[in-house]
Protein backbone atom coordinates (compact mmCIF):
# COMPACT_ATOMS: atom_id res chain seq x y z
CA UNK A 1 0.00 0.00 0.00
CA UNK A 2 2.69 2.44 0.87
CA UNK A 3 4.93 1.92 -2.51
CA UNK A 4 1.17 2.55 -4.56
CA UNK A 5 0.64 5.62 -2.97
CA UNK A 6 4.21 6.85 -3.39
CA UNK A 7 3.70 6.33 -6.55
CA UNK A 8 0.51 7.98 -6.92
CA UNK A 9 3.00 11.18 -5.71
CA UNK A 10 5.64 10.31 -8.20
CA UNK A 11 3.39 10.30 -10.82
CA UNK A 12 1.66 13.45 -9.93
CA UNK A 13 5.52 14.96 -9.45
CA UNK A 14 5.92 13.88 -12.85
CA UNK A 15 3.35 16.09 -14.79
CA UNK A 16 5.15 19.54 -14.76
CA UNK A 17 6.18 20.03 -18.34
CA UNK A 18 9.18 21.85 -17.55
CA UNK A 19 11.93 20.25 -15.35
CA UNK A 20 12.57 22.33 -12.40
CA UNK A 21 16.19 20.91 -12.01
CA UNK A 22 17.44 19.53 -14.66
CA UNK A 23 20.86 17.73 -13.53
CA UNK A 24 19.26 16.87 -10.46
CA UNK A 25 18.01 13.15 -10.58
CA UNK A 26 14.83 12.28 -8.83
CA UNK A 27 16.32 10.32 -6.63
CA UNK A 28 18.49 12.97 -4.71
CA UNK A 29 14.95 14.94 -4.34
CA UNK A 30 13.68 11.96 -2.72
CA UNK A 31 16.81 11.33 -0.61
CA UNK A 32 16.65 14.77 0.47
CA UNK A 33 13.24 14.83 1.87
CA UNK A 34 13.67 11.05 3.24
CA UNK A 35 16.96 12.77 5.62
CA UNK A 36 15.55 16.68 6.01
CA UNK A 37 15.53 17.96 9.53
CA UNK A 38 12.08 18.48 9.48
CA UNK A 39 9.01 15.88 9.90
CA UNK A 40 7.56 15.70 6.51
CA UNK A 41 4.27 14.13 5.34
CA UNK A 42 2.33 13.71 2.05
CA UNK A 43 -1.16 13.24 2.37
CA UNK A 44 -4.14 12.92 -0.43
CA UNK A 45 -6.70 15.61 -0.07
CA UNK A 46 -8.43 14.19 2.70
CA UNK A 47 -5.27 14.42 5.09
CA UNK A 48 -4.70 10.14 4.84
CA UNK A 49 -0.98 9.65 4.77
CA UNK A 50 1.13 8.65 2.06
CA UNK A 51 4.41 9.19 2.98
CA UNK A 52 6.67 10.05 6.11
CA UNK A 53 10.38 10.56 6.26
CA UNK A 54 12.62 9.43 9.26
CA UNK A 55 12.32 12.70 10.98
CA UNK A 56 8.65 12.47 11.08
CA UNK A 57 9.11 9.01 13.00
CA UNK A 58 11.63 10.62 14.99
CA UNK A 59 9.43 13.16 16.29
CA UNK A 60 5.98 11.23 16.16
CA UNK A 61 7.13 7.87 16.91
CA UNK A 62 5.09 6.65 14.28
CA UNK A 63 6.99 4.11 11.70
CA UNK A 64 6.22 4.78 8.22
CA UNK A 65 4.24 1.73 8.38
CA UNK A 66 2.07 2.89 11.25
CA UNK A 67 1.22 6.15 9.58
CA UNK A 68 0.86 5.36 5.98
CA UNK A 69 -2.80 5.13 5.38
CA UNK A 70 -3.94 6.41 8.72
CA UNK A 71 -5.44 10.27 8.38
CA UNK A 72 -3.02 12.65 9.96
CA UNK A 73 -5.78 13.31 13.08
CA UNK A 74 -3.85 10.57 14.88
CA UNK A 75 -1.56 13.24 15.67
CA UNK A 76 -4.04 15.30 17.12
CA UNK A 77 -4.25 15.53 20.86
CA UNK A 78 -7.74 16.60 20.75
CA UNK A 79 -7.16 19.65 22.33
CA UNK A 80 -6.48 22.02 19.92
CA UNK A 81 -9.45 24.56 18.88
CA UNK A 82 -11.57 23.40 16.37
CA UNK A 83 -11.60 26.81 14.54
CA UNK A 84 -7.53 25.95 14.07
CA UNK A 85 -8.78 23.06 12.22
CA UNK A 86 -11.62 24.91 10.36
CA UNK A 87 -9.02 27.36 8.67
CA UNK A 88 -6.53 24.94 8.11
CA UNK A 89 -8.91 22.89 5.67
CA UNK A 90 -10.30 26.35 4.93
CA UNK A 91 -7.01 27.61 3.44
CA UNK A 92 -5.44 24.26 1.95
CA UNK A 93 -8.51 23.40 0.08
CA UNK A 94 -8.41 26.36 -1.31
CA UNK A 95 -5.11 25.63 -2.60
CA UNK A 96 -3.71 28.07 -0.50
CA UNK A 97 -0.58 27.08 1.95
CA UNK A 98 -1.55 27.36 6.21
CA UNK A 99 0.84 27.90 8.86
CA UNK A 100 0.05 27.34 13.03
CA UNK A 101 0.28 25.42 15.98
CA UNK A 102 -1.02 22.54 16.98
CA UNK A 103 -0.80 20.38 19.93
CA UNK A 104 0.04 16.73 18.75
CA UNK A 105 0.02 14.05 20.62
CA UNK A 106 3.24 10.95 19.44
CA UNK A 107 2.10 7.77 19.44
CA UNK A 108 3.44 6.80 23.31
CA UNK A 109 0.89 9.47 24.14
CA UNK A 110 3.16 12.44 25.52
CA UNK A 111 1.74 15.87 23.81
CA UNK A 112 4.28 18.47 21.97
CA UNK A 113 3.63 21.65 20.03
CA UNK A 114 3.53 21.44 16.40
CA UNK A 115 4.72 24.21 14.47
CA UNK A 116 3.08 23.22 10.90
CA UNK A 117 3.19 24.36 7.46
CA UNK A 118 0.85 22.48 4.71
CA UNK A 119 1.45 23.53 1.17
CA UNK A 120 -1.20 22.05 -1.53
CA UNK A 121 0.44 20.38 -3.89
CA UNK A 122 -1.42 21.57 -7.86
CA UNK A 123 -1.57 20.31 -10.92
CA UNK A 124 -1.80 22.08 -14.12
CA UNK A 125 -5.07 23.45 -13.42
CA UNK A 126 -4.58 24.44 -10.36
CA UNK A 127 -6.87 21.40 -8.43
CA UNK A 128 -5.24 20.11 -5.20
CA UNK A 129 -3.73 16.81 -5.72
CA UNK A 130 -2.00 16.37 -2.26
CA UNK A 131 -0.66 17.70 1.04
CA UNK A 132 2.48 18.28 1.75
CA UNK A 133 3.17 18.85 5.76
CA UNK A 134 6.32 19.93 7.50
CA UNK A 135 6.08 19.99 11.12
CA UNK A 136 8.84 20.65 13.93
CA UNK A 137 8.75 20.14 17.56
CA UNK A 138 8.16 23.93 19.33
CA UNK A 139 8.06 22.77 22.37
CA UNK A 140 10.99 23.55 23.87
CA UNK A 141 11.10 27.16 22.48
CA UNK A 142 7.41 27.47 23.24
CA UNK A 143 8.62 26.91 26.99
CA UNK A 144 11.49 29.36 26.38
CA UNK A 145 9.29 31.81 25.44
CA UNK A 146 6.85 31.24 28.00
CA UNK A 147 9.26 31.74 30.68
CA UNK A 148 10.45 34.71 29.28
CA UNK A 149 7.27 36.28 29.12
CA UNK A 150 6.35 35.00 32.46
CA UNK A 151 10.02 36.37 33.95
CA UNK A 152 8.97 39.86 31.87
CA UNK A 153 5.43 39.62 33.78
CA UNK A 154 7.08 38.78 36.73
CA UNK A 155 9.84 41.72 37.25
CA UNK A 156 7.21 44.30 35.71
CA UNK A 157 5.03 43.67 38.96
CA UNK A 158 7.68 43.08 41.28
CA UNK A 159 8.77 46.63 39.41
CA UNK A 160 5.30 47.98 39.40
CA UNK A 161 4.86 47.56 42.92
CA UNK A 162 8.61 48.95 44.50
CA UNK A 163 7.83 51.49 46.73
CA UNK A 164 10.78 53.53 45.03
CA UNK A 165 10.98 54.90 42.12
CA UNK A 166 12.08 52.97 38.83
CA UNK A 167 12.78 54.41 35.61
CA UNK A 168 14.64 52.87 32.67
CA UNK A 169 15.99 55.52 30.30
CA UNK A 170 17.99 55.37 26.83
CA UNK A 171 20.78 57.85 26.35
CA UNK A 172 18.50 61.16 25.61
CA UNK A 173 17.09 60.34 29.23
CA UNK A 174 13.96 59.45 27.80
CA UNK A 175 12.30 56.92 29.81
CA UNK A 176 11.79 53.88 27.85
CA UNK A 177 10.14 51.87 30.96
CA UNK A 178 8.97 52.96 34.69
CA UNK A 179 6.46 51.72 37.46
CA UNK A 180 3.79 53.01 39.26
CA UNK A 181 5.78 55.28 41.77
CA UNK A 182 7.56 56.77 38.99
CA UNK A 183 3.84 57.86 37.48
CA UNK A 184 2.54 59.24 40.69
CA UNK A 185 5.65 61.03 41.01
CA UNK A 186 4.91 62.54 37.15
CA UNK A 187 1.44 63.70 39.11
CA UNK A 188 3.21 64.72 41.98
CA UNK A 189 5.09 67.51 40.25
CA UNK A 190 2.64 67.62 37.67
CA UNK A 191 4.91 67.06 34.81
CA UNK A 192 5.53 64.60 31.85
CA UNK A 193 8.65 63.53 32.78
CA UNK A 194 10.70 64.05 35.66
CA UNK A 195 13.91 61.72 34.78
CA UNK A 196 15.01 64.09 32.87
CA UNK A 197 14.98 66.78 35.40
CA UNK A 198 16.43 64.14 38.37
CA UNK A 199 19.31 63.56 35.65
CA UNK A 200 20.28 67.19 35.31
CA UNK A 201 20.30 67.63 39.12
CA UNK A 202 22.31 64.66 39.71
CA UNK A 203 24.75 64.97 37.14
CA UNK A 204 25.34 68.71 38.07
CA UNK A 205 27.01 67.18 41.43
CA UNK A 206 28.63 63.59 39.72
CA UNK A 207 31.67 64.33 37.35
CA UNK A 208 34.05 62.59 39.50
CA UNK A 209 32.00 59.79 40.63
CA UNK A 210 30.88 58.84 37.10
CA UNK A 211 34.66 58.68 36.04
CA UNK A 212 36.40 56.62 38.93
CA UNK A 213 36.04 53.89 41.32
CA UNK A 214 32.02 53.35 41.81
CA UNK A 215 31.25 52.28 37.96
CA UNK A 216 33.37 48.99 39.03
CA UNK A 217 30.88 47.72 41.72
CA UNK A 218 28.27 47.93 38.61
CA UNK A 219 26.88 51.49 39.36
CA UNK A 220 26.81 54.61 37.43
CA UNK A 221 26.17 56.95 40.32
CA UNK A 222 25.30 55.85 44.01
CA UNK A 223 23.01 57.65 46.47
CA UNK A 224 22.91 60.54 45.23
CA UNK A 225 20.84 63.50 47.18
CA UNK A 226 18.53 65.72 45.00
CA UNK A 227 16.10 67.95 46.06
CA UNK A 228 13.42 68.88 43.57
CA UNK A 229 11.79 72.23 44.64
CA UNK A 230 7.86 72.06 44.05
CA UNK A 231 5.54 75.53 43.73
CA UNK A 232 2.88 76.44 45.67
CA UNK A 233 3.90 76.29 49.24
CA UNK A 234 4.49 72.65 49.00
CA UNK A 235 7.37 71.55 51.16
CA UNK A 236 10.63 70.19 48.91
CA UNK A 237 11.04 66.74 47.66
CA UNK A 238 13.94 64.86 48.14
CA UNK A 239 15.36 61.68 46.47
CA UNK A 240 17.99 60.11 46.87
CA UNK A 241 19.35 58.26 43.79
CA UNK A 242 21.23 55.45 42.51
CA UNK A 243 21.86 54.32 38.84
CA UNK A 244 23.11 51.28 37.08
CA UNK A 245 24.10 51.09 33.59
CA UNK A 246 22.38 48.38 30.99
CA UNK A 247 23.02 47.14 27.97
CA UNK A 248 20.45 45.06 25.74
CA UNK A 249 21.85 42.76 22.89
CA UNK A 250 20.96 43.84 19.26
CA UNK A 251 18.08 41.51 18.57
CA UNK A 252 18.79 42.37 14.50
CA UNK A 253 20.03 39.99 11.89
CA UNK A 254 22.94 41.70 11.05
CA UNK A 255 23.90 42.09 14.31
CA UNK A 256 24.10 38.27 15.16
CA UNK A 257 27.98 37.87 14.23
CA UNK A 258 29.23 41.77 15.06
CA UNK A 259 27.07 41.76 18.56
CA UNK A 260 26.81 45.41 19.99
CA UNK A 261 23.29 46.88 21.86
CA UNK A 262 21.64 49.30 23.33
CA UNK A 263 22.66 51.41 26.27
CA UNK A 264 20.25 52.12 29.05
CA UNK A 265 20.31 53.33 32.44
CA UNK A 266 18.65 51.98 35.32
CA UNK A 267 17.43 54.77 37.82
CA UNK A 268 16.37 53.89 40.89
CA UNK A 269 14.86 57.10 43.53
CA UNK A 270 13.94 56.68 47.00
CA UNK A 271 11.82 59.39 48.26
CA UNK A 272 13.44 60.68 51.46
CA UNK A 273 11.57 63.97 51.93
CA UNK A 274 10.41 62.22 55.18
CA UNK A 275 14.01 61.58 56.81
CA UNK A 276 15.31 65.15 55.36
CA UNK A 277 12.36 66.95 56.61
CA UNK A 278 13.47 65.87 59.86
CA UNK A 279 16.88 66.95 59.48
CA UNK A 280 16.00 70.62 57.87
CA UNK A 281 14.01 71.03 60.97
CA UNK A 282 16.49 70.58 63.49
CA UNK A 283 18.75 72.30 60.61
CA UNK A 284 16.36 75.46 60.44
CA UNK A 285 16.48 75.86 64.43
CA UNK A 286 20.26 75.59 64.52
CA UNK A 287 20.19 78.14 62.17
CA UNK A 288 17.41 80.43 64.19
CA UNK A 289 20.37 80.26 66.66
CA UNK A 290 22.97 81.21 64.59
CA UNK A 291 21.23 83.80 62.74
CA UNK A 292 19.77 85.45 65.94
CA UNK A 293 23.42 85.68 67.18
CA UNK A 294 24.91 87.27 64.11
CA UNK A 295 21.62 89.38 63.90
CA UNK A 296 22.79 90.53 67.38
CA UNK A 297 26.70 91.06 66.09
CA UNK A 298 25.52 92.88 63.10
CA UNK A 299 23.54 95.02 64.88
CA UNK A 300 26.10 95.73 67.26
CA UNK A 301 28.19 96.38 64.63
CA UNK A 302 25.55 98.82 62.33
CA UNK A 303 24.86 100.77 65.41
CA UNK A 304 28.71 101.03 66.53
CA UNK A 305 29.11 102.03 62.48
CA UNK A 306 26.22 104.45 62.87
CA UNK A 307 27.82 105.97 65.66
CA UNK A 308 31.08 106.28 64.30
CA UNK A 309 29.51 107.63 60.92
CA UNK A 310 27.38 110.31 62.84
CA UNK A 311 30.00 111.43 65.15
CA UNK A 312 32.99 111.70 62.22
CA UNK A 313 30.57 114.75 60.96
CA UNK A 314 30.79 117.30 63.84
CA UNK A 315 34.45 115.92 64.41
CA UNK A 316 35.71 117.40 61.04
CA UNK A 317 33.72 120.35 62.07
CA UNK A 318 35.32 120.86 64.69
CA UNK A 319 38.73 120.15 63.06
CA UNK A 320 37.63 123.07 60.34
CA UNK A 321 36.98 125.38 63.84
CA UNK A 322 39.84 124.65 65.25
CA UNK A 323 42.40 124.91 62.32
CA UNK A 324 40.51 128.25 61.60
CA UNK A 325 41.32 129.59 64.90
CA UNK A 326 44.65 128.23 65.08
CA UNK A 327 45.37 130.25 61.69
CA UNK A 328 44.04 133.17 63.00
CA UNK A 329 45.27 133.55 66.51
CA UNK A 330 48.84 131.87 65.25
CA UNK A 331 48.73 128.94 67.80
CA UNK A 332 48.34 129.95 71.04
CA UNK A 333 44.61 131.17 71.57
CA UNK A 334 43.40 128.97 74.52
CA UNK A 335 40.23 128.39 73.15
CA UNK A 336 42.05 126.94 69.93
CA UNK A 337 44.36 124.75 72.21
CA UNK A 338 41.32 123.90 74.04
CA UNK A 339 39.19 122.75 71.27
CA UNK A 340 42.59 120.83 69.63
CA UNK A 341 42.47 118.89 72.97
CA UNK A 342 39.23 118.53 73.09
CA UNK A 343 39.51 117.12 68.82
CA UNK A 344 42.29 114.80 70.28
CA UNK A 345 39.97 113.23 72.65
CA UNK A 346 37.23 112.91 70.34
CA UNK A 347 39.72 111.00 67.61
CA UNK A 348 40.80 108.70 70.52
CA UNK A 349 37.35 108.01 71.24
CA UNK A 350 36.79 107.55 67.60
CA UNK A 351 39.47 104.97 67.65
CA UNK A 352 38.29 103.04 70.22
CA UNK A 353 34.67 102.63 68.73
CA UNK A 354 36.04 101.54 65.65
CA UNK A 355 38.30 99.26 67.56
CA UNK A 356 35.37 98.02 69.11
CA UNK A 357 33.30 97.08 65.82
CA UNK A 358 32.74 93.33 65.89
CA UNK A 359 35.19 91.83 62.78
CA UNK A 360 32.90 90.40 60.09
CA UNK A 361 33.16 86.33 60.61
CA UNK A 362 34.72 84.49 57.63
CA UNK A 363 32.40 81.86 56.19
CA UNK A 364 34.10 79.19 53.31
CA UNK A 365 32.48 79.50 50.01
CA UNK A 366 30.42 76.56 48.34
CA UNK A 367 27.94 75.03 46.31
CA UNK A 368 24.47 76.82 47.16
CA UNK A 369 21.05 75.63 45.58
CA UNK A 370 19.38 79.44 46.17
CA UNK A 371 16.02 78.11 46.54
CA UNK A 372 17.04 75.96 49.86
CA UNK A 373 17.98 79.22 51.11
CA UNK A 374 15.09 81.30 50.27
CA UNK A 375 13.15 77.96 51.82
CA UNK A 376 15.36 78.63 54.77
CA UNK A 377 14.21 82.50 55.28
CA UNK A 378 10.79 81.26 54.62
CA UNK A 379 10.99 79.01 57.60
CA UNK A 380 12.67 81.19 59.77
CA UNK A 381 10.25 83.89 58.58
CA UNK A 382 7.23 81.88 59.43
CA UNK A 383 6.18 83.31 62.66
CA UNK A 384 6.29 86.49 61.33
CA UNK A 385 4.51 86.27 58.16
CA UNK A 386 1.47 84.39 60.47
CA UNK A 387 1.57 86.80 62.63
CA UNK A 388 1.30 89.43 60.05
CA UNK A 389 -1.26 87.28 58.23
CA UNK A 390 0.67 87.55 54.87
CA UNK A 391 -0.10 85.12 51.90
CA UNK A 392 3.23 83.29 50.62
CA UNK A 393 3.40 82.75 46.97
CA UNK A 394 6.81 80.51 46.57
CA UNK A 395 7.31 79.54 42.86
CA UNK A 396 10.46 78.18 42.45
CA UNK A 397 12.07 76.57 39.30
CA UNK A 398 12.21 73.13 40.42
CA UNK A 399 15.58 72.74 40.10
CA UNK A 400 18.16 75.62 39.85
CA UNK A 401 21.63 75.15 38.96
CA UNK A 402 24.28 75.18 42.35
CA UNK A 403 25.90 78.66 42.46
CA UNK A 404 29.17 79.02 44.33
CA UNK A 405 29.08 81.43 47.31
CA UNK A 406 28.84 81.96 50.96
CA UNK A 407 25.18 80.63 52.40
CA UNK A 408 25.05 82.54 55.36
CA UNK A 409 26.02 86.41 53.68
CA UNK A 410 23.17 85.35 50.95
CA UNK A 411 20.70 83.91 53.22
CA UNK A 412 21.03 87.71 55.67
CA UNK A 413 20.53 89.42 51.99
CA UNK A 414 17.30 87.28 51.18
CA UNK A 415 16.24 87.49 54.74
CA UNK A 416 16.87 91.37 54.96
CA UNK A 417 14.38 91.90 51.69
CA UNK A 418 11.79 89.70 53.42
CA UNK A 419 11.98 91.32 56.23
CA UNK A 420 12.11 94.33 54.70
CA UNK A 421 8.83 93.18 52.58
CA UNK A 422 6.92 91.99 56.12
CA UNK A 423 7.44 95.68 57.10
CA UNK A 424 6.21 97.13 54.55
CA UNK A 425 3.17 95.33 54.43
CA UNK A 426 2.12 95.04 58.33
CA UNK A 427 1.02 99.00 58.50
CA UNK A 428 -1.78 99.43 60.46
CA UNK A 429 -5.27 99.16 58.45
CA UNK A 430 -2.79 97.64 55.17
CA UNK A 431 -5.22 95.06 53.97
CA UNK A 432 -3.13 93.57 50.77
CA UNK A 433 -0.60 90.87 52.20
CA UNK A 434 0.92 88.82 50.16
CA UNK A 435 4.61 88.14 49.46
CA UNK A 436 5.53 86.63 46.37
CA UNK A 437 8.93 84.87 46.21
CA UNK A 438 10.41 83.24 42.90
CA UNK A 439 13.27 81.69 41.56
CA UNK A 440 14.28 81.20 37.81
CA UNK A 441 16.86 80.16 36.05
CA UNK A 442 18.70 82.14 33.39
CA UNK A 443 21.64 81.90 30.81
CA UNK A 444 24.83 81.58 33.14
CA UNK A 445 22.74 83.00 36.25
CA UNK A 446 19.61 82.78 38.57
CA UNK A 447 16.88 85.47 39.22
CA UNK A 448 14.88 86.09 42.37
CA UNK A 449 12.29 87.90 42.67
CA UNK A 450 10.70 89.35 46.11
CA UNK A 451 7.26 91.13 45.68
CA UNK A 452 5.21 92.66 48.06
CA UNK A 453 2.36 94.36 47.96
CA UNK A 454 2.99 97.09 50.24
CA UNK A 455 3.02 100.68 49.34
CA UNK A 456 5.96 100.52 47.72
CA UNK A 457 9.55 102.73 47.60
CA UNK A 458 8.66 106.07 45.29
CA UNK A 459 10.53 106.41 42.40
CA UNK A 460 12.93 109.04 43.60
CA UNK A 461 14.19 106.65 46.93
CA UNK A 462 14.63 104.16 44.90
CA UNK A 463 17.88 104.71 44.42
CA UNK A 464 19.06 106.49 47.80
CA UNK A 465 17.53 103.19 49.92
CA UNK A 466 20.86 101.72 48.72
CA UNK A 467 22.86 104.17 50.31
CA UNK A 468 24.06 103.33 53.44
CA UNK A 469 22.45 104.55 56.87
CA UNK A 470 19.69 106.22 54.76
CA UNK A 471 15.98 104.83 55.85
CA UNK A 472 12.12 105.46 55.02
CA UNK A 473 11.19 104.36 58.74
CA UNK A 474 13.02 106.82 60.80
CA UNK A 475 9.16 108.65 61.32
CA UNK A 476 6.34 107.01 63.55
CA UNK A 477 8.39 106.10 66.66
CA UNK A 478 9.89 102.87 64.99
CA UNK A 479 12.87 104.89 63.61
CA UNK A 480 15.44 103.70 66.02
CA UNK A 481 14.87 100.44 64.82
CA UNK A 482 16.45 100.99 61.80
CA UNK A 483 19.67 102.32 60.69
CA UNK A 484 19.28 101.80 57.41
CA UNK A 485 22.02 99.69 56.37
CA UNK A 486 19.77 96.40 55.00
CA UNK A 487 19.83 97.49 51.52
CA UNK A 488 23.26 98.74 51.77
CA UNK A 489 24.33 95.42 53.15
CA UNK A 490 22.38 93.25 50.52
CA UNK A 491 23.66 94.80 48.19
CA UNK A 492 27.39 94.37 48.94
CA UNK A 493 26.26 90.70 49.21
CA UNK A 494 25.40 90.79 45.74
CA UNK A 495 28.23 92.37 44.52
CA UNK A 496 30.44 90.15 46.30
CA UNK A 497 28.74 87.64 44.05
CA UNK A 498 28.98 89.06 40.68
CA UNK A 499 25.66 90.07 41.19
CA UNK A 500 22.92 92.50 41.45
CA UNK A 501 20.12 93.95 43.18
CA UNK A 502 17.63 96.48 41.74
CA UNK A 503 14.42 97.34 42.44
CA UNK A 504 11.40 97.21 39.66
CA UNK A 505 11.12 100.85 38.84
CA UNK A 506 6.94 100.10 38.05
CA UNK A 507 5.72 97.47 39.67
CA UNK A 508 2.12 96.53 39.07
CA UNK A 509 1.89 97.21 43.02
CA UNK A 510 3.56 97.43 46.19
CA UNK A 511 7.74 96.68 45.65
CA UNK A 512 9.74 94.30 43.73
CA UNK A 513 12.90 93.11 44.03
CA UNK A 514 15.31 91.47 41.48
CA UNK A 515 18.66 89.66 42.26
CA UNK A 516 20.49 88.18 39.42
CA UNK A 517 23.49 85.44 40.96
CA UNK A 518 25.63 84.37 38.30
CA UNK A 519 26.09 80.92 38.47
CA UNK A 520 29.77 81.02 38.45
CA UNK A 521 30.03 84.04 41.18
CA UNK A 522 33.06 85.90 42.10
CA UNK A 523 32.85 83.70 46.12
P1 LIG B 1 -11.85 15.98 12.09
O1 LIG B 1 -13.19 15.50 12.32
O2 LIG B 1 -10.92 15.16 11.29
O3 LIG B 1 -11.88 17.44 11.50
C1 LIG B 1 -12.15 18.61 12.21
C2 LIG B 1 -12.51 19.72 11.27
O4 LIG B 1 -11.57 19.81 10.24
C3 LIG B 1 -13.81 19.44 10.58
O5 LIG B 1 -14.89 20.00 11.30
C4 LIG B 1 -13.64 20.09 9.26
O6 LIG B 1 -14.00 21.45 9.32
C5 LIG B 1 -12.17 20.05 9.02
N1 LIG B 1 -11.82 18.96 8.06
C6 LIG B 1 -11.34 17.74 8.34
N2 LIG B 1 -11.05 17.11 7.24
C7 LIG B 1 -11.37 17.91 6.21
C8 LIG B 1 -11.27 17.82 4.81
N3 LIG B 1 -10.80 16.70 4.21
N4 LIG B 1 -11.65 18.85 4.05
C9 LIG B 1 -12.11 19.98 4.63
N5 LIG B 1 -12.22 20.14 5.96
C10 LIG B 1 -11.85 19.12 6.73
N6 LIG B 1 -3.79 17.67 12.56
C11 LIG B 1 -3.17 17.61 13.75
O7 LIG B 1 -3.83 17.62 14.80
N7 LIG B 1 -1.81 17.51 13.81
C12 LIG B 1 -1.02 17.46 12.67
O8 LIG B 1 0.18 17.40 12.77
C13 LIG B 1 -1.66 17.54 11.41
N8 LIG B 1 -0.96 17.51 10.26
C14 LIG B 1 -1.61 17.57 9.06
C15 LIG B 1 -0.88 17.51 7.90
C16 LIG B 1 -1.50 17.56 6.65
C17 LIG B 1 -0.69 17.50 5.40
C18 LIG B 1 -2.91 17.67 6.60
C19 LIG B 1 -3.59 17.73 5.28
C20 LIG B 1 -3.65 17.71 7.77
C21 LIG B 1 -3.02 17.66 9.00
N9 LIG B 1 -3.76 17.71 10.19
C22 LIG B 1 -3.10 17.65 11.40
C23 LIG B 1 -5.20 17.90 10.21
C24 LIG B 1 -5.89 16.58 10.35
O9 LIG B 1 -6.06 16.01 9.09
C25 LIG B 1 -7.24 16.72 11.02
O10 LIG B 1 -8.07 17.54 10.29
C26 LIG B 1 -7.13 17.28 12.44
O11 LIG B 1 -6.19 16.54 13.14
C27 LIG B 1 -8.44 17.22 13.19
O12 LIG B 1 -8.81 15.92 13.37
P2 LIG B 1 -10.12 15.47 14.16
O13 LIG B 1 -10.25 14.02 14.10
O14 LIG B 1 -9.98 16.09 15.57
O15 LIG B 1 -11.26 16.23 13.49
Amino acid sequence: MAKKQSATVREHASQPSADPAPGIPPRVFQQTVEQADVAISITDVQGAILYVNSAFTRITGYSATEAIGRNESILSNKTTPPEVYKSLWQNISHGEAWSGRLVNRRKDGSRYLAELTISPVLDAGGTVLNYLGMHRDLTEVHRLECQVKNQKALIESVVDAAPIVVALLDVDDRVVLDNQEYKKLQADLGMADPAPMLMTAIRAGLEIETAAGRSASGYAFLDREVRLDLPGGKPPRWFSCSGSRVCEDDSAADAFFVGGGRHYLLLVAKDISGLRAQQEKARVAALQVVMADEGRVSALRESLSAAVFRLEGPLNMMDSVASMLARRAGGNDPMALALAEAMAAGQQALTELRAMIPAETREPSGAINVNELLRDVLDLTTNRLLAAGIRVRWKPQAMLPLLQGYPNKLRTLFKALVDNAIEAMNGRGWIERELLLMTRAQLGSIEIVIEDSGPGIPLEQQIKVFEPFYTTKREGGRGREHLGTGLATAQQVAADHGGTIEIDPSPAKGCRVRVVLPVKGRA
